[in-house]
């Protein structure tokens, strides 16, 4: 057998056992314990993942100046959010811990010092997700936080040191949304519940359309260089972080691999809960 054959044997082998990526919209925190279309969703595609070693979470819901990676064994679960029912301040997600994961994931990142954290935990934008795709807590979680000093270009470039993690068994999860206004949303009855109310403005399908289109078609400089893109995706980012973790999460697919959609829908008005799996062939 030649060099070449043994080269994409080798290929072949650790290709099988590349974990997909997953960038998804978690909207309202009440998805952590609700039974809705968008829970569902998380349900069914984490029935299609193969079980990770670890997931390393990219959420909204930590900027830091510089990268920090949770380092403790128990992650407490941080209810980060207000005026929600009791019963969600009451519900845990007791997961794990990963030392090995803060470790591997400092070492992997050389443009930067990774640093350890103790304080945070999981923060909702990953454990309402988690409550509902591993619900037995079983799999170890760490968190990576986003730099708020750096721009959109510098998240995308920094998520590619990570892809050697996929081989490892760790399932990287983006937690966002595309489309993401909470001064625009439009609440019709001024309670929580609107937030599940499937409608968007014709900007914030326009600009969530747009994004799919870019992403179909590899073109992940123009969604880094996003303020180019546009008056509809002006609004439809008026800040970074709920954006950032797709850019992670495109960072790490390899030119070659298909995007699988779900909980693609509209919400609120001015939010989208546009959701994708990266992996080596398309399910579905
Ligand atoms: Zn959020």
């Amino acid at each position: 057998m030649g060099i070449d054959n043994l080269n994409q044997l080798a290929d072949g082998l650790s290709n099988t056992v590349q974990m997909p990526v997953l960038f998804v919209g978690h909207g309202s925190p009440m998805n952590a314990i609700e039974d809705n279309e968008f829970s569902r969703g998380w349900r069914e595609i984490g029935k299609t993942l193969p079980r990770p070693n670890a997931i390393l979470c990219i959420s909204a819901h930590w900027e830091t100046r510089g990268t920090q990676v949770t380092a403790m064994e128990k992650p407490p679960t941080i209810h980060d959010f207000g005026g929600f029912p009791r019963e969600l301040f009451a519900a845990q997600y007791p997961a794990p811990g990963s030392p090995w994961l803060a470790r591997e994931t400092k070492d992997g990142v050389t443009s930067t010092a990774v640093a350890f954290d103790d304080d945070w935990g999981l923060d909702h934008g990953c454990w309402s997700v988690l409550k509902q795709m591993f619900p037995d807590a079983d799999v170890p979680v760490v968190q990576m936080s986003l730099d708020y000093t750096q721009p959109a270009q510098y998240h995308y470039d920094l998520a590619k040191e990570l892809a050697p993690l996929r081989r490892k068994g760790v399932l990287i999860l983006g937690s966002g949304n595309m489309v993401h206004n909470l001064r625009r949303v439009a609440l019709v009855s001024g309670t929580v519940e609107d937030f599940n109310r499937p409608y968007g403005f014709d900007w914030a399908i326009e600009a969530n359309e747009l994004f799919k289109k870019l992403i179909d078609e590899n073109h992940h400089r123009e969604l880094a260089n996003y303020k180019s893109l546009g008056k509809a995706v002006q609004l439809a980012v008026p800040t970074l972080e709920h954006y950032l973790p797709m850019l992670y999460a495109l960072g790490l697919k390899a030119e070659d691999e298909a995007i699988t959609y779900f909980n693609d829908k509209p919400l609120a008005g001015s939010l989208t809960m546009t959701s994708l799996k990266i992996d080596r062939a398309a399910r579905e």
